[in-house]
């Protein structure tokens, strides 16, 4: 038993990274076993994903969750590569609202041979690639990256080709079993509908007409570079593959031994390519692992074609997003792992992943929710402090912190809470500078900005850009003067009194001792009195009055916390007439 098994055992807190490491594994050493080899050769963890757009919230869950397994590989010392095949060979199905029209004459074409629209990037696969291989970069994720258009272009699949194609019976006999099985499955979000309308499409890609229909092998025009070829023969002797073009009518013989012009349908490409890289984990999202699915038929036929294993598999659902999406992201769509970033320090986006299980979905919040999320994880980061807390919570911790080969991701030196470094933000609404300064009144003392970082910047963006302006603070440009005439004498007072005290330079627990303390002074009691049934309901009528006269709102940011962000200038030019 390797260390897998111990891993499990006494008093180290699992989860179903342990679980999905130790499967891995068991794959691994169970491969080497079949091959007669004395193993130790490196395991290989794999994802895929077709750049066909952005990479949303969703499909990032690919790459983590192979990221994590092969992490967790890698910290028990055995040799592990995150394998990531970027399928840049599939076709460009349609053209999505907001590009021009007429790149709808690249429908069909490999998208690494369809043109980038905005001009930024070598091609369509490469623009929608980049983003997100920054942003991986940003969590820590590294990955050993192949294309799938250079692999099928250099010939790499060459011998597997010809032996899918030799076997096309055989493979057709597989397919159509799982046929006859599909049962349609159900659709329990729009994500996941458009998902399975692909894998639908997947399901129903033909090569070839009669003998022919079900040719596991399509090539791209060799003349307009398109998928909308027709198999009219093959020749097994010669391996000739002759075709029609139904878009440019090109008639064409491609040999499939010494030209390398096209690719595996997807239910033998992705069966194919666990034999080829010896792939030992590989997750799919739940669909993939429906009876008749790829994963289901994949695994029967690297079996039977290939005599391999089909990896070690995960399920996972899908992930949403709520809050403001629609602020967030520029191309009014799904978020992108960089839209989460731009609001969440890299650990915590690790972390909303590697807590749950990968079949349970979630939703990653855009809105309030983000103040309660830092929240739980500055407690969790607490907890993580102590060694004798060490739990499946404290695991998950770990896990979304550090990496093996970048250690622990950039987090705050000084943790400020993301509530107090927004609403300092909001109430400021100034440079990074400014809310530091008032950072440190409202007792959170540090040396320069870069400790508050890069949690401030983030605070910022959220408040600016994803928090509604209904629910941002409005600070009053000049007195309320008639709201200041018509005071009650009972708030003449309280005015009065908060102003006597109010120092020139503020300090958070003063402020709060004064602010709470006002109406007591009223009542003829000490600051610290404890405070009556009386006094707590002038509190309440005192801190509205305030609110009133300074931000025009009946409530805002904590009162103290505002009054130090706005300074004592600027509280007495809003309080005096
Ligand atoms: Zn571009
Ligand atoms: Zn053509």
């Amino acid at each position: 038993m390797g260390r897998g098994g111990q891993a499990s055992q006494g008093q180290t807190p699992t989860d179903w990274v342990t679980r999905a490491a130790d499967d891995a594994i068991r794959h691994a050493r169970q491969a080497d076993e079949h091959a007669g080899t004395e193993g130790g050769r490196v395991i290989t963890c794999a994802s895929g994903a077709s750049p066909s757009g952005p990479v949303h919230l969703g499909n990032l869950r690919e790459f983590l969750t192979v990221h994590f397994v092969a992490e967790e590989i890698r910290r028990r010392g055995i040799a592990v590569r995150h394998l990531h095949s970027w399928d840049d060979y599939d076709r460009f199905r349609k053209v999505p609202a907001g590009v021009d029209p007429s790149w709808a004459e690249h429908v069909g074409r490999p998208l690494s041979a369809v043109p980038d629209p905005w001009e930024c990037h070598a091609s369509w696969a490469e623009h929608f690639k980049a983003p997100l291989q920054a942003a991986l970069r940003e969590m820590g994720v590294e990955m050993e990256e192949v294309s799938q258009t250079e692999q099928y272009r250099a010939g790499a699949y060459r011998d597997q080709i010809l032996t899918a194609v030799r076997r096309r019976d055989d493979i057709e006999q597989v397919l159509a079993t799982y046929r006859t099985k599909k049962t349609a499955p159900v659709a329990e979000s729009e994500q996941e509908a458009e998902a399975l309308a692909e894998s639908v499409a997947d399901e129903e890609e033909a090569a070839g007409s009669g003998d022919l229909s079900r040719f596991p092998f399509k090539p791209y025009c060799r003349d307009c570079g398109r998928d909308t070829t027709t198999v009219t023969s093959y020749d097994d002797e010669s391996t000739d593959l002759a075709y029609t073009c139904e878009v440019c009518d090109f008639h064409g013989v491609t040999n499939l031994t010494t030209q390398h012009e096209g690719k595996l349908v997807w239910k033998v490409d992705w069966p194919m390519r666990w034999w080829v890289e010896g792939v030992d984990f590989e997750p799919g999202g739940v669909d993939h692992a429906t009876p008749g699915s790829s994963y289901t038929v994949g695994k029967e036929l690297v079996k039977r074609i290939y005599g391999g294993r089909a990896p070690s598999f995960v399920g996972y659902s899908f992930v949403g997003a709520g809050g403001q999406v629609k602020m967030s992201s520029s191309r009014g769509g799904v978020p992108t792992a960089a839209d989460a970033l731009k609001i969440l320090e890299a650990p915590i986006l690790r972390w909303l992943y590697v807590r749950r299980q990968p079949k349970q979905a979630f939703n990653v919040d855009f809105g309030a929710e983000v103040v309660r999320l830092y929240d739980e994880w500055d407690a969790l980061a607490r907890k993580a402090a102590n060694p004798d807390k060490r739990d499946a919570q404290v695991l998950a911790f770990e896990r979304a912190s550090a990496t093996a080969a970048a250690g622990v991701l950039p987090t705050p030196a000084v943790v400020v809470p993301f509530r107090v470094l927004s609403s300092v933000a909001d109430v400021t609404a100034g440079s990074a500078e400014l809310i530091s300064r008032t950072i440190g009144h409202v007792g959170h003392e540090h040396s320069t900005v870069e400790e508050l970082e890069p949690r401030l910047t983030r605070a910022m963006t959220w408040m600016a850009d994803f928090v509604p302006a209904e629910d941002r603070t409005t600070v009053r440009e000049e007195a309320d003067k008639d709201r200041l005439a018509s005071l009650s004498e009972r708030e003449q007072q309280w005015i009065a009194l908060l102003l006597d005290g109010l120092p020139e330079e503020l300090d958070i627990e003063p402020v709060t001792t004064l602010v709470y303390g006002v109406p007591k002074l009223a009542h003829g009691l000490p600051l610290d009195a404890d405070p009556t049934d009386e006094v707590k309901a002038d509190q309440k009528a005192f801190f509205t009055l305030l609110y009133n006269l300074l931000v025009d709102a009946d409530r805002g940011p904590r009162l103290p916390t505002l009054i130090v962000a706005l300074g004592a200038g600027k509280v007495r030019s809003l309080l005096t007439p």
